[in-house]
């Protein structure tokens, strides 16, 4: 923090410890980072690498296609040859778009690293249920449990999430998805308490004086000091009530339901978003193959590893980056040094 800080891009820590600047704008640390590579005397060439070569189980160069748009000087030829080091720091495979489509898996693999399953982590979930009509739809201050159908809790957190058009999404959601198994994300619920503020007395001492302040209206017309009005016609159809009945003949079984789902409105998880627009990946290059005081593979000299391409992912807030700053650092100053080489 105090690096970035001094390269002019303020922070604010939000709830979680999750951090990040002021202006909210991820190119701000692509620019503040690019500048320090650039003063700290580091020859940026913009290149695709193509492969990673080796003689005698160390590297001695990389394959490079050149890309020959803007930005930094363009690469000549078409590889770096001879190279004592090289650090894989691809990234994941998620957000295709940002460069980082899985190259480094491949290159690792070819080496006779082993890659862990990859799946997306910290992803929007679609659900099993019809919530279309909520799309855009984001609340606040909810608290959001995910369930294992019929058994434990496996997260639990206050805070916002939002609708897509299949499913749902948000800072909750995206962290709650780190939590369900890669395999069965359809044995998954979420649990969403709208009010987790009020418990079940004082909100049914609310719905009460709400009824009573609305009892002339339609019970589709009587909710809106206590939900957003877009959810209204999905809360009354998720509690089974008749959306047209007047409030002066709800019965006390129907306040209950309906208290009932202010407290636990449930969304079957059917499955994850995909990978593509996952906010990070899940596996990677497996750790143990990797030296963790210097970030150099195991078991082929020069080569070292950086970020997400390794077998690790937490939470969103700058905690991936921070896997990546931390293993960058130490990555590169092993490169430069020869650290962790075998001879
Ligand atoms: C929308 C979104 C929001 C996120 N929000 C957060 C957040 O709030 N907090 C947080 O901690 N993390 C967040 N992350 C995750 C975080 O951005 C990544 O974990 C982190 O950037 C990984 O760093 P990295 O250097 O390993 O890889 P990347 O940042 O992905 O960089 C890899 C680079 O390698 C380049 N590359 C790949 N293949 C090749 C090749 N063959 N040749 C040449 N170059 C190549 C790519 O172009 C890319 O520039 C977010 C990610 C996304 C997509």
């Amino acid at each position: 923090m105090a690096l970035f800080e001094s390269l002019g891009v303020p922070l604010k820590t939000e709830r979680g410890r999750r951090v990040f600047p002021v202006s909210d704008k991820a190119s701000d640390i692509v620019r503040a980072l690019t500048r320090y590579a650039r003063d700290s005397g580091a020859v940026l060439v913009r290149a695709e690498v193509t492969g990673i070569e080796t003689a005698d189980g160390a590297v001695t160069g990389v394959l490079t296609r050149s890309v020959g748009e803007g930005g930094g000087q363009t690469a000549s030829g078409d590889e770096f040859h001879p190279a004592d080091a090289v650090i894989i720091a691809t990234g994941g495979m998620s957000y295709p778009g940002t460069g980082s489509r899985g190259d480094g898996y491949r290159f690792a693999r070819a080496l006779g690293h082993t890659v862990t399953p990859l799946s997306p982590s910290l992803v929007a979930l679609r659900t099993a249920c019809d919530v279309s009509s909520l799309e855009g739809l984001s609340l606040r201050n909810v608290t959001l449990t995910l369930r294992k159908r019929g058994g434990r809790v496996v997260y639990e957190e206050l805070g916002e999430m939002l609708f897509t058009d299949d499913g749902i999404s948000g800072p909750l959601v995206l962290s709650a998805s780190a939590h369900i198994e890669d395999s069965s994300p359809e044995l998954y619920d979420a649990e969403i308490d709208l009010k987790p503020g009020l418990d079940e007395a004082t909100l049914g001492r609310r719905i009460l004086s709400d009824f009573a302040k609305y009892q002339n209206r339609n019970l589709c017309n009587a909710l809106n000091d206590l939900l957003p009005s877009k959810l209204i016609p999905y809360f009354i159809a998720a509690a089974g009530a008749d959306p047209h009945i007047k409030i002066n003949s709800v019965t006390k079984e129907t306040r209950r339901v309906l208290l009932e789902t202010f407290k636990r409105l449930v969304f079957p998880i059917r499955d994850f978003a995909p990978i593509a627009q996952a906010v990070v990946t899940r596996g990677g290059v497996d750790v143990r193959e990797i030296d963790p005081g210097t970030m150099a593979s195991r078991l082929v000299s020069g080569l070292y590893f950086a970020g997400e391409v390794i077998d690790v992912d937490a939470y969103t807030g700058g905690f991936n980056l921070q896997i990546a700053f931390s293993t960058g650092v130490r990555a590169g100053a092993s490169a430069a040094s020869g650290a962790g080489a075998k001879k």
